[in-house]
């Protein structure tokens, strides 16, 4: 047989059991079986690493493709509908699609791969001063960062106290719980948010002024504080 074409090569690379005259071919040809085992190389490390997060929208000229490839199946339909005995064209057709989309995975997994590691900006919220602060103002920025962690980028603009430091804090929006982030040293800080903390309920960001009295717990006194907006 002549070598194998490439939706054979996608689908079984993606899993499909090549048929007998295949699996001949490919213990035969050297360029085959080098061809179907790079493509199976990067269909796992496509794998592995579309677990990690959502896959990124593939190349627009490969939506393109996928269009016409349902354009064409939807036109030999109509002429099927005439003339019943192509229907072996369909479903050669609708073959080639699927082995379309299969392709459009595997592309999508290594897009996802080559592109430059990404920081995603997940929420943000302007931190609004409380009366006993008057002129304070505050911003927090929450971001996911390529190995997945959560952190709280906090800025505050606000007259530093004689005495006591500044905490910063995450807050359920009804109040029920709070969690410390940390100290703010000066006017800016980076916060890991624990990974059994799910910001999606913790959505009140708060700065407060602590004084030196060994209480872990929240003062009470609150420079800034405001809900985040979630992108
Ligand atoms: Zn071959």
């Amino acid at each position: 047989m002549s070598h194998l074409d490439q939706d054979r090569f996608a689908l079984i690379a993606f899993g499909e059991e090549p048929t007998s005259d295949e699996t001949t071919h490919l213990d035969a040809c050297d360029e085959c079986a080098l061809e179907l085992a790079e493509l199976e190389h990067t269909v796992s490390v496509g794998r592995s690493t579309a677990t990690v997060g959502e896959l990124e929208a593939p190349p627009e000229r490969v939506w393109e493709r996928i269009v016409a490839d349902v354009s064409a199946a939807r036109a030999a339909e109509e002429t099927v509908a005439t003339v019943p005995a192509r229907s072996r064209t369909v479903s050669r057709v609708l073959f080639g699609l699927a082995a379309s989309l299969v392709v459009v995975l595997g592309i999508a997994g290594v897009w996802n791969l080559v592109r430059a590691p990404q920081v995603v900006e997940l929420a943000s919220a302007t931190l609004d001063a409380f009366p006993e602060h008057p002129g304070s103002l505050g911003h927090a920025t929450v971001i996911e960062s390529p190995e997945g962690e959560v952190e709280v980028l906090v800025a505050l603009d606000a007259d530093a106290a004689d005495v006591g430091y500044r905490e910063v804090w995450l807050i359920r929006s009804d109040a029920s719980a709070l969690i410390s982030l940390g100290v703010l040293e000066g006017s800016e800080g980076v916060f890991p948010v624990p990974a059994d903390i799910d910001i999606r309920e913790y959505v009140l960001v708060d700065i407060s002024q602590e004084d030196d009295d060994g209480d872990p717990s929240h003062s009470g006194d609150s420079i800034v504080r405001g809900e985040l907006d979630f992108v």
